[in-house]
């Protein structure tokens, strides 16, 4: 490895203070499972590593206006263990349960995936779907960055070098809601997706027409793609038995896949229709089970038993 300086600040105003201190040469790291990797294959060389671990209060997980606001430092782990998002939003959980192995989902961080902006990472497509946004802070104040804005290119984001993502923000999700990711694994089980495909599908009160629908895929482009002119072609629609797969055929035009050792451009084209279809059937599936489970009877709440203890009884 080629030397460099380590920093430890305490707080966002030394984290800043130090990037100024070393300009674009430095570098921020928070679970440093992508970063240090970059730099062992030298493709990243900084004069100056920015740690975040020891920076506090942005690893929370809570509500905020209905939706759930993530902290920029909060863990994979912490995403797909938290009691709030699987019982919120579970396909968020299920999202980041599927990134790589426990190890990893330890140390990696909500905000150094999406700042790594690998176009196989799983996150980002049910980000995109479920309309979450980023807050990226700088000396110069906070913005908040659309996630369907925020992907660039290959390893390329809109971040500016002083800019640290804070927080993520997922939307309250309107009524009548289902949502759902799929990842199409053929190695092994804790590899990038060879297609993901993430569906957010809400219907209108009668559960007939498609009141609203968003649909992002993984590892078919330089970024990840919301699939926009599938998304017009439902929406407003009532419900029909090829809807699904029409949309699928009409993804299919917006993505751009590379051929690699997980499959040729052409296979994975192919398995894009065939992966939005599916997203969106398990939307579907998910948001009649929710109904389901709505409708279904309380169960009685149990009286509490008070324990007598009476006197001189007791053996
Ligand atoms: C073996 C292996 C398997 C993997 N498999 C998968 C997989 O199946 N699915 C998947 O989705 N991902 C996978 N990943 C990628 C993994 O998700 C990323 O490595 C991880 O999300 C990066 O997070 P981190 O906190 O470790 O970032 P770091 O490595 O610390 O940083 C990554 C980049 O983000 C920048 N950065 C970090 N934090 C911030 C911040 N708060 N604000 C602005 N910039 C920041 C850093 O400067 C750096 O450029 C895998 C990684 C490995 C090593």
């Amino acid at each position: 490895m080629i030397p460099f300086e380590y920093r430890t600040p305490k707080n966002l105003k030394e984290v800043h203070a130090t990037l100024k201190e070393f300009g674009a040469d430095a570098k921020l790291m928070a679970g440093g499972t992508a970063l240090v990797i970059m730099m062992k294959q030298r493709l990243v060389r900084p004069s100056c590593l920015v740690s975040l671990g020891s920076v506090r209060g942005l690893n929370g997980i809570e509500l905020k206006d209905g939706g759930l606001k993530i902290g920029g430092l909060a863990t994979h782990r912490a995403v797909e263990s938290s009691s709030l998002v699987r019982r919120r939003l579970p396909m968020l959980a299920e999202t980041y349960h599927h990134v790589a192995t426990l190890r990893i989902r330890n140390m990696a961080t909500v905000g150094g995936g999406l700042a790594h902006a690998d176009p196989n990472q799983d996150p980002p497509p049910s980000l995109i779907a479920l309309g979450a946004s980023v807050k990226a802070t700088s000396p110069n104040g906070s913005r908040v960055i659309p996630l369907d804005e925020f992907f660039k290119g290959y390893y390329e984001t809109v971040l500016e070098p002083d800019e640290i993502i804070t927080e993520v923000f997922v939307p309250k999700a309107a009524a009548n809601t289902g949502a759902a990711y799929i990842k199409f694994l053929p190695r092994t089980a804790d590899d990038y997706a060879t297609v993901s495909a993430a569906a957010v599908l809400t219907l209108d009160k009668a559960k007939k027409t498609i009141a609203d629908v968003r649909i992002a895929l993984g590892s078919v482009g330089e970024t990840p793609v919301r699939a926009t002119a599938a998304e017009a072609l439902l929406r407003g629609q009532p419900l029909k038995g090829d809807g699904f797969a029409e949309a699928g055929e009409k993804a299919k035009e917006a993505v751009d896949p590379v051929s690699d050792f997980r499959g040729s451009a052409a296979y994975k084209k192919d398995m894009a229709a065939v992966f939005v279809r599916r997203a969106l059937e398990k939307a579907l599936a998910d948001l009649r089970q929710q109904a389901k489970a709505k409708a279904a009877p309380k169960p009685a709440k149990k009286k509490a038993v008070k324990k007598v203890v009476k006197k001189g009884k007791r053996r």
